[in-house]
């Protein structure tokens, strides 16, 4: 039985004083929701607020993105020891829009689930198809190469600690949600992939999310199929109440 993970991601929205509040506003709404993990990734600059708000509670904060090295001189970017310094319990790695607007390639994604593992962060591994790719019947070479390259020269143990999100790139802040029955059917096929590059134990208890306009009125249907174990979920993720209803699904 695998434990679904409702995650949201806030990218570049929200500062401190809004982390705080709306920190306040989510806690007790999801304070009796024990059926699954519930994680926020705020954008760096509230790390820490978000950290501090969510003490008490079970929600664990995320990071949206880091850099493989442990220090040096890399201008801007965060290592993943830094992170868990901070407070963090996982770090989404590779989603679709560090890959379309900042140049993030499997092989990077890769350095950088090594590099949160060893820290002892969980990745959260994002996958997923464009639009063009999908029309063009390529959805399956593509969510080959993305989880083969993320996932390379990653021991059994260690693919055991990690979770993956299936995130088609059409389905992202657009409004259409792929159906349940297209999610899961994406989902067996990356199990598949996993069975095949570990062993059908492991992929069994990997988790997968799915993320693309989740919302609190579409959640229950892809919810409802045994191959989506939970939900990354964007802009839906911004306003407490309707987070809280999509935890709470
Ligand atoms: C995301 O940012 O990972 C995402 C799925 O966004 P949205 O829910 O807004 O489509």
């Amino acid at each position: 039985m695998r434990r679904p993970v409702i995650a949201g991601n806030w990218k570049m929205y929200k500062t401190q004083a809004e982390t705080r509040a709306y920190f306040a506003a989510l806690a007790p709404l999801v304070a009796g929701s024990t059926h699954c993990d519930i994680v926020v990734a705020p954008p760096f600059t509230a790390l820490a607020a978000a950290v501090e708000a969510a003490k008490g509670t079970s929600i664990s904060i995320a990071a949206q993105n880091m850099h493989w090295e442990t220090e040096g001189a890399f201008t801007g970017e965060i290592s993943a020891g830094m992170l868990l310094e901070a407070g963090c319990r996982a770090v989404i790695i590779a989603h679709s829009e560090r890959r379309q607007f900042f140049g993030e390639t499997d092989e990077r994604a890769n350095k950088k689930v090594k590099a949160a593992l060893a820290a002892g962060l969980t990745p959260l591994l994002c996958v997923g198809e464009s639009l063009a790719e999908r029309e063009g019947k390529k959805t399956e070479e593509v969510l080959e190469r993305q989880f083969r390259g993320g996932v390379a020269a990653l021991t059994s143990a260690e693919f055991s600690r990690i979770i993956l999100a299936y995130e088609p790139v059409w389905a992202i802040g657009t409004g259409r949600t792929a159906t349940p029955e297209m999610a899961a059917e994406a989902h067996q096929f990356l199990r598949q992939l996993a069975a095949a590059a570990f062993t059908p134990e492991r992929a069994d208890m990997l988790r997968i999310l799915y993320g693309g306009s989740v919302k609190p009125d579409n959640i229950k249907g892809l919810m409802a199929q045994v191959e989506i174990d939970g939900a990354l979920v964007g802009g839906a993720s911004l306003k407490a109440e309707a987070f809280a209803s999509i935890v709470n699904f």
